[in-house]
């Protein structure tokens, strides 16, 4: 199993990895298995399947399927991406230290701050984009590197490679990155050194916006181990039709990406020669700093463009409220465009002048591009940038 799925491409493991025609009707798709429990032949003896918090085989068919997109011996289906860094996190021990981004997704932020740190998990948040910052974060007591690359909303790059070796070179010390906005057609983290991937798969994963998941996806089968215990002690787990939901959604992320990743490099060049825009960061344009980084451990830069106009917040809000295809809501990832005013929507939860001092302005406008028509696409943008 785990040989062929490396011998394949992207596509054929997205359709096929973890999946079989079910053995009882030959059926293509996986069923949605709605049970609880599971019939025993003699106490103790079962199918493989005791209860569905521990198990559910509509859930062994998405693990299975997460594994193979990421390239990884293991993986682990939860209710949310929270849910799976939650679970990752529950493996550390009071007084153990974590080497993370400053600019870290919002939601893992408030995990870290107001969970974690309270049970005296020790974290450094430092610009992971500068090695050396990394270098000397490192403790005696540091266990784990958690990184996300990009970033949101600044789409930043950290290098993995070069961050998985320094680790490494330390004895103990795992490294997990939150590959949400890559997705593993982009990106692969455990390829380049990474000890444990994280996807939210409400996002690109899923693709629909109709979904909220997350996984953990690793070879170590040991750890593996650990992490299932937590899962099934914790109970984060998904339902077997947000399983399926995941699954569908898969099957087509690479043929998605794709176009995710046509438009949106079109119209991050487009808006950086727009003279109302001041800024744009897409790591995917020649003008980036992390262009060459972007070369180096992605395939392209993704879906996600964020720009800071000239007239600052008040024509971020106007920008903002006058798309019409592109509509105002947080999230990220589907098929339909949307736009987020993080200063006030996703990031408002973070103090003003640590947002600032991060480099997130109060006019910056994320952009998830979605997969209609790049021409009403861009002349929705076009309209919209013409009233500010
Ligand atoms: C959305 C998101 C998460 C959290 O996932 P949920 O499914 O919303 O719990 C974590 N990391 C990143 C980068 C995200 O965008």
């Amino acid at each position: 199993m785990s040989i062929e799925k490396k011998r394949s491409g992207f596509g054929t493991r997205a359709i096929h990895a973890g999946q079989r025609p079910d053995p009882t009707t030959g059926a293509i798709m996986t069923p949605v298995f709605m049970t609880s429990t599971y019939v025993q032949e003699e106490p103790a003896k079962t199918k493989g399947y005791d209860y569905s918090r521990t198990c559910n085989p509509t859930r062994t068919a998405l693990e299975g399927n997460l594994a193979g997109i990421e390239g990884g011996l293991h993986g682990l289906a939860f209710s949310s991406g929270m849910g799976a860094i939650h679970c990752l996190m529950s493996t550390l021990e009071p007084g153990h230290h974590v080497i993370t981004c400053n600019d870290l997704y919002g939601g893992s932020y408030r995990l870290f701050t107001t969970l974690f740190e309270k049970f005296g998990i020790e974290f450094s948040f430092v610009d992971t984009t500068d090695l050396a910052q990394v270098e000397a974060a490192f403790q005696s007591n540091t266990r784990l590197v958690y990184l996300e690359s990009p970033t949101n909303p600044l789409l930043r790059l950290s290098d993995l490679q070069a961050i998985a070796d320094m680790s490494h070179s330390r004895s103990g010390v795992r490294v997990a990155v939150d590959n949400t906005f890559a997705t593993p057609y982009l990106q692969t983290p455990l390829a380049l050194g990474a000890d444990i991937v994280i996807p939210s798969t409400t996002k690109y994963l899923g693709g629909h916006s109709d979904v909220v998941g997350g996984a953990l996806i690793l070879d170590d089968d040991d750890f593996c181990q650990d992490l299932r215990h937590y899962q099934n002690t914790v109970g984060s787990t998904p339902g077997p039709m947000d399983c399926f939901l995941v699954l569908r959604g898969i099957k087509t992320l690479h043929v998605r990406m794709d176009r995710h990743c046509e438009s949106a490099e079109k119209i991050a060049s487009w808006l950086e020669e727009h003279p109302k825009v001041a800024k744009v960061h897409y790591p995917g344009l020649a003008s980036n700093p992390q262009n060459e980084l972007c070369r180096k451990q992605m395939r392209r830069a993704g879906g996600m463009i964020s720009l800071e106009l000239e007239g600052g917040i008040e024509a971020g809000k106007a920008f903002a409220m006058n798309t019409r295809l592109f509509a105002l809501a947080e999230s990220l990832g589907g098929v339909e465009s949307l736009l987020d005013h993080p200063a006030s929507m996703t990031h408002a939860a973070i103090p003003r002048e640590e947002r600032i001092a991060a480099g997130l302005e109060d006019g910056l406008v994320r952009l998830s591009v979605g997969i209609e028509s790049y021409d009403d696409l861009l002349a929705d943008l076009e309209q919209a940038l013409d009233t500010v």
